[in-house]
């Protein structure tokens, strides 16, 4: 008799994603001849794929159909064009070999996955509020213990991401092995300064952890004093794998191609001896995962070439400028907001007295607008909203508009 893993049961049933819709479709169904609704709560990007990428990926689609450059099965981590186009162009002068570069399919699938390489017991920190990922990962590898009435977890240290912290976690007393670092974070949209990370990396010594850093939008960090990687501050490389993906940065949702950086300085003892995670990682993908698709990994390299760059930058600084227009509207409402300067969201804070669900219904019901409340990415994010910049520009407008011609509520009046 097969039987199934019950700790997929401990999962949280009220998943955000599912519930927005759920709330969207029963608007709609009472509202029929409402307004177009204006989706500001979007986690996928909006522009579609620059056209030298495009060119790239159909040229390479043509190659698989000739006999002398058909190609079948590429190596597990990535081509080698690739790893290296990573390598110089994305870790220029940070000591990164393309050989720790490893081609991957997604974030989504790399972070899910890199848990396997240790205990079933590890102790996981995750930021609260982040990316539901990190979590619901760990959760189904058996990490976590019962759902407590706060919504939280046992045996899971969380690291609040507060308007008095500035949205940045200090590492905590206790120890801890395996922390999951957003940069910039999803939702908040704020990233981590050297100065913290060098904080983590300190904690990650003393205790021997991992970190794990999520820069599926680093590509989005502007500010000149904020890094890009972790590995641009000293002894990261003996402490932290950091996971980039094409996805926000390229338009490359669709297509799907990501890279993890394992470097070779990364080694734990354990089993009275030390273990080097880049062979361990390298072993679990040649036993789970056949690679990427060449025209893909071809297109990917194609966002280094001088076009590509210059395409995805404007891409970029499109959705950069969406988010600033956004926060300024905002800002002259007597709203809140923080994120949109190195990232593409902006965290809101909800008026007095207002969870995140009730300002999401209001927005929702009111003003035709779709946003994502804060309380869905953790405890610590109610009060708050996710908008987005992934949003076409005519619906930015339209929505600053919209806000305008109803702002008593959001600025904090009652009602
Ligand atoms: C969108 C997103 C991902 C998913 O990235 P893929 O490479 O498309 O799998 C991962 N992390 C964060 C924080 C994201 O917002």
């Amino acid at each position: 008799m097969a039987r199934l893993n019950h700790l997929f049961s401990k999962l949280s049933q009220s998943y955000l994603f599912p519930e927005i819709e759920k709330r969207i479709a029963a608007f709609q169904n009472a509202h029929p001849d409402s307004r177009p609704l204006l989706d500001l709560g979007l986690g996928d990007v909006t522009e579609p794929i620059a056209p030298s990428i495009i060119a790239a990926l159909c040229k390479a689609s043509l190659e698989m159909g000739q006999l002398n450059s058909f190609r079948g099965y590429g190596p597990s981590e990535g081509y080698p064009f690739l790893r290296e186009a990573i390598a110089k162009h994305d870790y220029v002068d940070l000591g990164i070999h393309p050989n720790e570069v490893f081609i991957s399919d997604g974030v989504q699938g790399d972070m899910g996955h890199f848990q396997e390489l240790f205990a079933s017991d590890s102790k996981i920190a995750i930021q609260d509020p982040t990316y539901p990922l990190y979590l619901d990962s760990n959760i189904m590898a058996g990490r976590t213990r019962t759902l407590l009435k706060t919504g939280r977890y046992g045996g899971v240290t969380y690291l609040p991401c507060t308007e008095d912290n500035g949205f940045i976690p200090s590492p905590p007393q206790s120890a801890v092995d395996l922390v999951y670092l957003c940069h910039p974070n999803n939702p908040t949209g704020t990233p981590f300064s050297r100065e913290m990370f060098k904080k983590w990396i300190d904690y990650a010594k003393t205790h021997r952890a991992v970190l794990l850093i999520d820069g599926a939008y680093s590509a989005f960090i502007t500010d000149p004093k904020i890094p890009r990687s972790i590995y641009e501050i000293e002894g990261a490389q003996e402490v932290a794998v950091e996971f980039r993906s094409f996805s926000k940065s390229a338009a490359f949702t669709g297509l799907r191609c990501s890279y993890a950086i394992v470097p070779h300085a990364l080694r734990l003892f354990d089993f009275g001896a030390t273990h080097s995670l880049h062979a361990l990682w390298k072993r679990r993908q040649d036993t789970k995962f056949n690679g990427v698709a060449y025209p893909i990994q071809k297109a990917a390299e194609a966002v280094y070439s001088e076009q590509g760059k210059k395409e995805v930058r404007a891409q970029i600084r499109r959705y950069l400028e969406q988010a600033e227009l956004l926060h300024h509207g905002l800002t002259t409402l007597g709203m809140t907001v923080y994120g949109g300067t190195n990232a593409p969201f902006l965290w809101v804070k909800t008026p007095p007295k207002t969870s995140s669900w009730e300002l999401f219904d209001h927005l929702l019901h009111e003003q035709q607008i779709i946003t994502v409340p804060g309380q869905g990415f953790g405890q610590k994010g109610e009060g708050f909203i996710r908008f987005s910049t992934f949003a076409k520009p005519g619906s930015l407008i339209e929505a600053l508009a919209r806000f305008q011609s109803n702002s008593s509520f959001l600025a904090g009046a009652s009602g």
